[in-house]
């Protein structure tokens, strides 16, 4: 049987795999077949209809912003509709958990993917004003069979915040395929096995992958909003483990690593600090380029961790804190896990072990911070409360790398979702947009000139995407910032910057 994995990309509360990400799961999945299948993205299967529907299409037109939707196209267009004709099975890849802003890539969703699947290749061209319009794609049979997998199998997927999951419907899909392991010892083979897929992924240069240390959450009971704890029971994955992996994986060509698919790098094996030391340590003698980490419970952070991570990461890393709120009220009525005075004992700490300036020009390590939107009992003084401590955050003099704010998705089987779905949302959604702008002027800016005040030299920026004579550049990292050239650049190469100004929630700068 010949087989095509379709890597629509996803983002979870614990792992992301939305491009320059490789994620887990294509990996993973092509490691369970004997014979490794053909990697193909959601822009592959787009890209089809663009080229039938829009003649002499140019990905990065000179006077336009890049088409990020087909940006990360493994193939050319007779070698895509080659391969679709020549499939006998599809392997999905779906869902985006914690929908965020994505710079070079866009998620495929579920209807898309219908769409797209029954269109691409074996139905006649759709022409003019719908080509580009998912919902005017006639439903068609695919001559392959479509087996569908990824995190959308548990709670769904939603591309956007706020709104409601998209769930996959009985129909759609030949077979759903959840992927299931008892133990890491069980999921070493295929993610080995897997580790091959990365060779055909397209620049991979310019790549950070996903790597998993561990699953579940530690917690008792977790936090309102999250679909880890309905996923999978706690397991940690053993160091020797994920070492092989890594080394499996640059063997491969991979160089960039981020420790992030796991609910907190700082719960590593129960927080034992001579597991995660030697998981560290074992990972830098591997030397590679980058050496990341994602999700830290504020809980857990502790000086003696955060200094294993200060001398085994390499610079520009964030520890980003799930904090959501800092509303007593909100943290009580969602069990969300950080207290008001532990954000800021947490947030002083890391900034006094990781707030020194590395080669790359960024932080060797600093926090972020995670704010939801649209938890229960959120009112109209949440807004000003979280205001008000990330306002203290600032005028204390410390360092945030990041506040990521987000509107919440009520995922079935989360206790949001039971309790009161999308009540706060709807009934406070007018507040956000001014609010969330009030802290991107009043907060982000002053923040940015801090870390990065004018002159700073960035080394090693990937260029991205271009919006006419404009390059979007950053490096390649956990929560790397976005930085503005007004110069048109090929894209995908490196370049080195010095910062000129400010934007919201990026860097102006010329290249040096
Ligand atoms: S601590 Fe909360 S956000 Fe983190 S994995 Fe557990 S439930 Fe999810």
């Amino acid at each position: 049987m010949t087989r095509a994995i379709l890597d629509c990309y996803t983002d979870e509360p614990a792992g992301l795999g939305v491009p320059p990400f490789i994620g887990v799961w294509p990996r993973y999945v092509a490691g369970l077949y004997q014979d490794e299948p053909t990697y193909l993205t959601i822009d592959d299967i787009r890209l089809v209809r663009y080229v039938e529907s829009v003649p002499k299409v140019t990905i990065d037109p000179p006077a336009g912003r890049t088409h990020i939707e087909v940006l990360n196209h493994t193939r050319e267009y007779d070698e895509i509709k080659r391969v679709l004709a020549n499939t006998d099975e599809v392997v999905i890849v779906v869902g985006v958990q914690t929908p965020g802003k994505y710079l070079s890539a866009r998620p495929g969703t579920l209807r898309e993917v219908n769409k797209l699947l029954g269109v691409a290749g074996f139905q006649p061209a759709i022409r003019g004003r719908d080509a580009l319009d998912t919902k005017a794609a006639p439903p068609a049979r695919s001559p392959f069979r479509k087996v569908l997998t990824g995190p959308v199998l548990t709670g769904g997927t939603q591309f956007r915040g706020g709104t409601r999951p998209q769930l996959p419907e009985a129909g759609d899909f030949d077979e759903l395929h959840p992927l299931v392991f008892d133990t890491y010892e069980q999921l070493q083979p295929p993610a080995l096995k897997g580790a091959a897929l990365i060779g055909q992924m397209p620049r991979l240069a310019n790549r950070i992958v996903e790597i998993e240390t561990g699953r579940g959450c530690p917690r008792e009971k977790g936090c309102s909003f999250c679909t880890e704890p309905i996923k999978q029971t706690v397991l940690w994955r053993r160091p020797e483990l994920v070492i092989e992996e890594v080394k499996t994986l640059m063997g491969f060509g991979a160089r960039a690593f981020r420790l992030g698919k796991q609910s907190c790098i700082y719960s590593y094996e129960g927080g034992d600090p001579q597991k995660l030391e030697t998981l560290l340590s074992g990972l830098a003698a591997l030397k590679p380029t980058i050496l990341h980490i994602d999700n830290a419970n504020p809980m857990m952070i502790d000086e003696q961790r955060t200094k294993l991570f200060v001398k085994y990461l390499t610079p520009g890393s964030t520890a980003a804190m799930g904090i959501e709120s800092f509303d007593p009220e909100v943290t009580k009525a969602n069990n969300l896990n950080c207290p008001y005075d532990m954000a800021f004992e947490t947030i002083r700490l890391v900034n006094r072990l990781g707030g020194f300036r590395g080669e790359n020009g960024c932080h060797a390590l600093l926090p972020g911070i995670n704010i939801l939107l649209g938890l229960a009992a959120e009112t109209l003084e949440t807004l000003d409360k979280n205001f008000a401590a990330l306002k203290r955050i600032l005028d204390e003099g410390l360092l945030i790398r990041r506040i990521n704010i987000r509107r919440v998705v009520p995922f079935p089987g989360t206790p949001l979702y039971e309790q009161v779905g999308q009540k706060y949302l709807r009934r406070n959604q007018r507040l956000y947009t001014p609010w969330i702008e009030k802290i991107r002027q009043e907060i982000d800016i002053p923040m940015l000139q801090r870390l990065f005040p004018i002159g700073t030299v960035l080394k090693d920026l990937c260029s991205e995407v271009h919006n006419g004579g404009t390059t979007f550049m950053r490096q390649i990292g956990s929560y790397p910032i976005l930085v503005a050239v007004w110069e048109r650049l090929p894209l995908n190469e490196f370049f080195n910057v010095r910062v000129t100004g400010y934007r919201h929630r990026s860097l102006l700068a010329e290249r040096i």
